[in-house]
C-alpha cells in the first residue's frame, strides 16, 4: 500500500459523499419549530399555577431570589412537559472551567418496588444535583478528599430537551459551586456580575430622573468556525487531538484572492447549515447570519442578541449542535482559533449592550438632549472601564490557541483600545475640552441641551483593527477566540462597568449634593473621564506598527502573550475590584489564574507529543523513504554508467538530518525538568516547546515541498482548505 492510501481513499470518499436524506418536513414553518424543545415562558405560563408562574417569572424578570417553596410545583410541571416530548432523563448542564459543557445524566425513572417504575423528579432534584465532579479543575478550591461539588438550577435559563437518535433529556441549565460555595464554574460569577452591573446602572438611571426596569446586559455572540471534510479530519491526528494542524506546507492558494469572503456558500455547507439551524431553532436559538469568511473552508453564525447568561449557554450548545450536524454531513466543525498556518483564524465577535423593557438599550443614541446625555454617560462608563481595566480585558480572552491570533494582523492587537468612530470621539472630545475648542460641528456642544450630531448607524465603515468597537448602539469586544465561552469575557465587562457606573453615580451624588445643576455635573463627570481615560480611544488602524509606539507613549498594556497576562488576574487591583462587586472571592481568583496555567501547559504539551509522534512516525519515515528512493537513483545510475545528480539527494538529507535533530530536542524538551511552578511550566512552555515545535514543523513543511506526492501520509492543506 503506497504512502498516500489514507489520502486518496478520503478524497474517493469526499467525492462519492451524498448528503444524508432529508429529515424534516419542509412544510413546517421555522416559526412553527422556534423554541419546541424549550421550557420556556409561553409553556410556564400554560403549565404551572398562576402563583407559582408569576414567582418564577419575578425571579426572571427582577433578578428576585428563589422561592424554594415553588419548586416542586415547577419540577412536576416539567417533568410532566419533557415525558410528553419523549425524554427519559433529565441532566444538570453546567460550565466548568474547562470552557466546555458538562452534564450528568440520571433516569427520571426510580423502581416503586413492585416491579414497576414510576417518574419520579422532586423539587429538589431540579434546583440541586451533586455530580461526581471531583476531576474537574479547581485550582485548589477543592482538596480531592472533600472533592463534593454541587449543581444548582439556574432558573433565569430555560430548561429545554436535547434530542438524540436514541432518546431525548431535559437539561437544566445550572452553576456549580464547591461544599463552601466557591465557583468552580463560569456561569455563577457571570451571574453575579450581571447582578453589580445593574445595581450600578439603575443607581445612574435613577439620577436620571427615571423609574427603572431591573437592567441586563445583552450579549451577540458571532461565531467564525472552519468545517473540512470528515475523512481529512480523521486522517490528521494533529486535528483530531489539538483542534489545529501542527503541519502542513502553505498551498499555492490561500486567502488572497478574498475570493471566500462572502461568496457563494458551497452547497453541502449550506444543508448542513440549514440542518443546524433549525435544530438551533427547537432549541430556541434565534441563529440569524451565516455567511463564508475570509479563509477558503471558513464560516461564520450569528444569533440575535440575548440575555448575556442565556446568549452565554446558548452560545455552548450552538457549538455543540455545529459539531453534530457537521458531523452528520460528513464535516467537521473546527472552532480553534487557529486551525490552519498562514490563513486567518477565527474568532468569536462579543457584542454587547445594557438595558431594560423601560428605558430600552442604554447604549443606543437618542433624540432628545436628555436622552443623549444618558447614552454619553453610559458610553462614558465603557470608555473608562476598558481603560482602567484593559489588563483584565485581555486576561478575559488569554488562551494558548488565542495567542495564535491576537496581534497577527487578522484580529486586534494585543492592546486594548476602544473605536467610537469620528463623530462620537469628537464629541467626547469638545466635552474634554469643555467645549472651548472650535470642531468638527460648528459650535459646541452642551451636555443635556444640545442634540449630537447623527452617529452613523451603518456598521460599513466600521474599523475591523480595534478590540472594542462602538457599532452604532453597542459595544463589538473583538479579541475573544472562537473556541471559548462568552461568559468570561461578559463577567470582566458587566464587572468593570459595575465600577465605572459605581463611580459615576458618586460623582454626580456629590455634585448634586453641593447644589450642581444636574446637565453641569454630567458634564463635569464627562469631562473628568475623557480626561482621565480618553488615552483609550484610538480610531486609527490597530494593525499598524506606529500604534504599538503610540499605544506604549499612552501607558496602555500590550500584554502579548498569555503569560504576559495570565498575572493581571491577581493583582491587588483586581482582586480589590472583584471582591468589592462580589463576583469573586481573592481564593477564586487565585484558582482561576492556576486552572488557567494548568489548561495553558496542558494544551502546549499535547499539542509537542503530537507533534513528536507525527513528526517521528509519519513524516520521517515519508521522507526517508523518499531519500532511499533517490539513492537507489543514484546507485542504479552510476551501475549504468550514468553521471548521476545527487544534488536532490543531498538536499533532502539535509532537511531529513534537521528533522531528526529538531525531533530529539523536542523530545528532550518534553523530558526536561520543567520547574516545579506552575509559572515555570508555564514559561517553558512556551520558550522552549514552542519553538521545538517550531523547528520541527519548519523541516516537515520543507520536506512536504519536495517528497514525492505518493509517498505523503498527511491530508494537505490544498485538500483540506478546497475540497468540500
Ligand atoms: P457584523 O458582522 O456586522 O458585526 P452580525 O450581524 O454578524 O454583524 O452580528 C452582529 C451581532 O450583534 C448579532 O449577534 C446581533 O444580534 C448583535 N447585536 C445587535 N444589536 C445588539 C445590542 N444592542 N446588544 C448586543 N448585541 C447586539
Ligand atoms: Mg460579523
Amino acid at each position: 500500500m503506497s504512502g498516500n492510501a489514507v489520502r486518496l481513499q478520503a478524497i474517493k470518499d469526499v467525492e462519492a459523499y451524498v448528503p444524508p436524506a432529508v429529515s424534516y418536513d419542509s412544510t413546517e414553518a421555522p416559526g412553527e419549530i422556534y423554541g419546541q424543545n424549550v421550557f420556556n415562558n409561553a409553556v410556564m405560563q400554560r403549565r404551572l399555577p398562576k402563583n407559582v408562574y408569576k414567582s418564577v417569572s419575578d425571579t426572571i424578570e427582577n433578578g428576585t431570589k428563589l422561592d424554594a417553596t415553588v419548586a416542586d410545583a415547577v419540577a412536576a410541571a416539567m417533568r410532566d412537559w419533557a415525558l410528553e416530548k419523549g425524554a427519559t432523563h433529565y441532566a444538570h448542564v453546567f460550565y466548568p472551567l474547562t470552557g466546555f459543557t458538562a452534564e450528568k445524566h440520571d433516569s427520571f425513572f426510580e423502581p416503586v418496588g413492585d416491579g414497576t417504575t414510576l417518574a419520579e423528579f422532586a423539587g429538589k432534584t431540579l434546583i440541586q444535583g451533586e455530580p461526581d465532579a471531583s476531576s474537574f479543575p479547581n485550582g485548589g478550591l477543592r482538596a480531592t478528599f472533600e472533592a463534593r461539588g454541587y449543581t444548582g438550577w439556574d432558573v433565569t435559563s430555560p430548561a429545554y430537551i436535547l434530542e438524540s437518535p436514541n432518546g431525548n433529556t431535559l437539561c437544566i441549565p445550572t452553576v456549580f459551586l464547591s461544599m463552601t460555595g466557591e465557583a468552580l464554574d463560569l456561569k455563577t460569577p457571570l451571574l453575579r456580575a450581571q447582578q453589580a452591573m445593574s445595581e450600578q446602572a439603575e443607581r445612574v438611571l435613577r439620577l436620571f430622573g427615571n423609574d427603572p426596569d431591573h437592567v441586563v446586559s445583552y450579549c451577540g455572540p458571532e461565531q467564525e468556525y472552519f468545517l473540512i471534510d470528515r475523512h481529512f479530519f480523521l486522517a490528521r491526528p494533529d486535528l483530531l487531538n489539538a483542534g489545529r494542524s501542527l503541519f502542513g506546507h502553505k498551498p499555492p492558494k490561500g486567502q488572497e484572492f478574498d475570493d471566500h469572503y462572502f461568496g457563494a456558500i458551497p452547497e453541502r455547507v449550506l444543508g448542513m447549515m440549514m440542518d443546524a439551524e433549525r435544530e438551533l431553532f427547537k432549541l430556541g436559538i434565534p441563529a440569524k447570519t451565516r455567511h463564508n469568511e475570509v479563509a477558503p473552508g471558513q464560516f461564520e453564525i450569528a444569533p440575535v442578541f440575548e440575555r448575556a447568561n442565556i446568549a452565554s449557554d446558548h452560545q455552548q450548545l450552538l457549538m455543540t449542535t455545529l459539531t453534530s450536524v457537521a458531523k452528520r454531513h460528513g464535516m467537521a466543525c473546527l472552532f480553534h482559533e487557529k486551525p490552519f498556518a498562514g490563513i486567518n483564524g477565527s474568532g468569536k465577535h462579543v457584542n454587547f449592550s445594557m438595558g431594560n423593557g423601560r428605558q430600552g438599550n442604554l447604549l443606543n443614541p437618542g433624540d432628545t438632549p436628555h436622552d443623549n446625555a444618558q447614552f454619553l454617560v453610559f458610553c462614558a462608563a465603557v470608555i473608562r472601564a476598558v481603560h482602567k481595566y484593559g489588563g483584565l480585558l485581555r486576561v478575559s480572552v488569554a488562551s494558548a490557541s488565542n495567542d495564535h491570533r491576537l496581534g497577527a494582523n487578522e484580529a486586534p492587537p494585543a492592546i486594548i483600545s476602544i473605536f467610537l468612530g469620528d463623530q462620537l470621539a469628537d464629541v467626547f472630545q469638545q466635552i474634554a475640552d469643555g467645549g472651548a475648542k472650535s470642531s468638527k460641528r460648528k459650535g459646541t456642544l452642551r451636555v443635556g441641551v444640545d442634540t449630537m450630531p447623527d452617529l452613523p448607524a451603518d456598521p460599513g465603515d466600521r474599523n475591523r483593527t480595534s478590540p472594542f468597537a462602538f457599532t452604532g448602539n453597542r459595544f463589538e469586544f473583538r479579541a475573544p477566540g472562537a473556541m471559548q465561552s462568552v461568559a468570561g469575557p461578559m463577567t470582566t465587562i458587566n464587572t468593570i462597568l459595575a465600577e465605572a457606573l459605581d463611580f459615576i453615580a458618586n460623582d454626580l451624588e456629590a455634585s448634586l449634593a453641593k447644589g450642581v445643576e444636574f446637565n453641569d455635573a454630567v458634564q463635569a463627570v464627562l469631562a473628568k473621564i475623557m480626561n482621565e481615560h480618553g488615552a483609550v480611544v484610538f480610531n486609527g488602524n490597530g494593525y499598524s506598527d506606529e500604534w504599538q509606539v503610540e499605544a506604549a507613549k499612552r501607558g496602555l498594556l500590550n500584554l502579548r502573550t498569555t503569560i504576559d497576562a495570565l498575572p493581571q488576574l491577581i493583582t491587588p487591583e483586581s482582586i480589590a475590584l472583584f471582591e468589592k462587586y462580589g463576583v469573586f472571592s481573592s481564593r477564586e481568583m487565585h484558582s482561576r489564574y492556576e486552572v488557567a496555567l494548568e489548561q495553558y501547559i496542558n494544551s502546549i504539551a499535547v499539542e509537542a507529543k503530537i507533534t513528536l509522534e507525527i513528526g517521528t512516525t509519519m513524516v520521517l519515515p515519508a521522507a526517508i523513504r523518499y531519500q532511499t528512493e533517490l539513492a537507489g537513483n543514484v546507485v542504479a545510475l552510476k551501475a549504468a554508467g550514468i553521471d548521476a545528480d545527487i544534488s536532490a539527494l543531498k538536499s533532502i538529507s539535509k532537511t531529513v538530518d534537521e528533522l531528526s535533530a529538531a525531533i530529539a530536542t523536542l523530545g528532550a524538551a518534553l523530558n526536561a525538568d520543567a520547574g516545579h511552578d506552575l509559572m515555570d511550566e508555564a514559561r517553558h512552555a512556551q520558550s522552549v516547546l514552542l519553538p521545538a515545535m517550531a523547528q520541527t514543523r519548519s523541516a516537515a513543511d520543507t520536506l512536504e515541498g519536495v517528497v514525492a506526492d505518493d509517498l505523503w501520509p498527511l491530508p494537505t492543506y490544498q485538500e483540506m482548505l478546497h475540497i468540500l
